[in-house]
């Protein structure tokens, strides 16, 4: 259900809608708008008397969401949100509405020494956030899997010297509580996408949570699992389009373009491409970068790696950092005919 309180009502009036909300049974969401005020009750729909909350001060209507997803709703948050990561020791970093944000960095972190290196080439190209996983969600278990907490520890380490916040893949809910003193944005992978309790768990967290669209899932499955975050309290989240599987099996998996407007129709949360796993293949890269941003998209995550041929994980995608200057100069200019800003 979603109340639309009238303009510039004082707070105490939105507490009380929000007291009588949560006395029904439901779990009241605030949504400040540039204009308006905007509670969604989130519960069982039965139990929320409509009428009721009509009838208190300062509500002007009040309506069901037909969507499944509601905090994911555009009818919820009419602008397009703003996510924040990082802070504290790192600078700030907006995505969402007119930010365009750059992440890159290696697939996996494979020492400390090629980290820095490759942090150092993606940030001087113009990224942003460094990315680099330290659990690697491998399809065989004899597959490298990741040095873990040592790399985590390396991941902030560089982040911190560079000024960029650091994005990790979380895998396990067991996981989260130690990542969560070393991260700026939890990566949820294609794979994990509906680990339900995980997604509960870095829901709890306020930390950003990047949300990789599962390898079978429909846009609506996907916004069903960021309404599991951002229900637990985590307004968050950023939607990552990294393609999904179909018949076509030239590439990797099949990047689905159409989701970035989609997405941008049905829900105000913000939404990057990964143009790395969709292609696995570095040549068909920045071709669709470039498309995912001109489709709309408030970003991209790559993969960079100075020596391809000897990475322990996703080599073949990888873009050496000369390609990734290149790339960064031509999205910086897509980004501006589309209204967005890399900053
Ligand atoms: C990754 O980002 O390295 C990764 C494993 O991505 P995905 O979950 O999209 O396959
Ligand atoms: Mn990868």
């Amino acid at each position: 259900m979603i109340v639309v309180m009238n303009p510039h009502v004082p707070q105490p009036t939105i507490d009380r809608v929000m007291a009588e909300i949560q006395r029904m049974g439901g779990t009241p969401h605030l949504s400040r708008g540039e204009f308006r005020t905007v509670i969604g009750a989130v519960g069982e729909e039965a139990k929320i008397d409509q009428a009721h909350l009509l009838s208190l001060d300062g509500v002007e209507k009040v309506f069901e969401i037909m969507k499944p997803y509601k905090l994911a709703s555009r009818e919820f948050h009419e602008d397009d949100s703003v996510v924040e990561i990082g802070g504290g020791s790192v600078p700030v970093v907006k995505v969402g509405g007119k930010h365009a944000v750059s992440m890159a960095g290696p697939c996996a972190v494979e020492n400390r020494e090629m980290l820095r290196t490759i942090a150092g080439h993606v940030r001087n190209a113009g990224a942003t956030i460094l990315r680099g996983g330290v659990y690697k969600p491998r399809t065989s278990p004899y597959s490298f899997q990741g040095h873990g907490e040592p790399a985590l520890k390396w991941m902030r380490e560089c982040g911190d010297e560079l000024g960029m916040p650091i994005c990790v893949e979380v895998m396990d809910t067991r996981q989260v509580e130690t990542m969560e003193q070393y991260v700026d944005c939890f990566q949820i992978g294609a794979r994990n996408m509906q680990n339900f309790d995980l997604l509960r768990e870095v829901g709890k967290t306020r930390r950003a949570v990047l949300l990789k669209r599962g390898l079978a899932a429909t846009v609506k499955d996907w916004l069903l699992s960021a309404e599991y975050v951002l229900s637990q309290g985590n307004r968050n989240v950023i939607l990552c389009e990294r393609g999904i599987k179909t018949f076509e099996d030239s590439a990797r998996y099949s990047l689905d373009l159409t989701s970035i407007p989609v997405v941008r129709q049905w829900s105000h949360l913000p939404i990057i491409v990964d143009p790395s796993h969709c292609c696995g293949k570095r040549e068909w890269v920045p071709a669709m970068a470039a498309a995912g941003m001109a489709a709309g998209a408030h970003g991209t995550i790559i993969e960079v790696h100075y020596c391809p041929s000897e990475a322990m994980c996703d080599g073949p995608q990888a873009l050496l950092p000369e390609t990734f200057v290149g790339l960064m100069e031509q999205l910086r200019k897509i980004a501006a005919l589309v209204g967005k800003e890399f900053v």
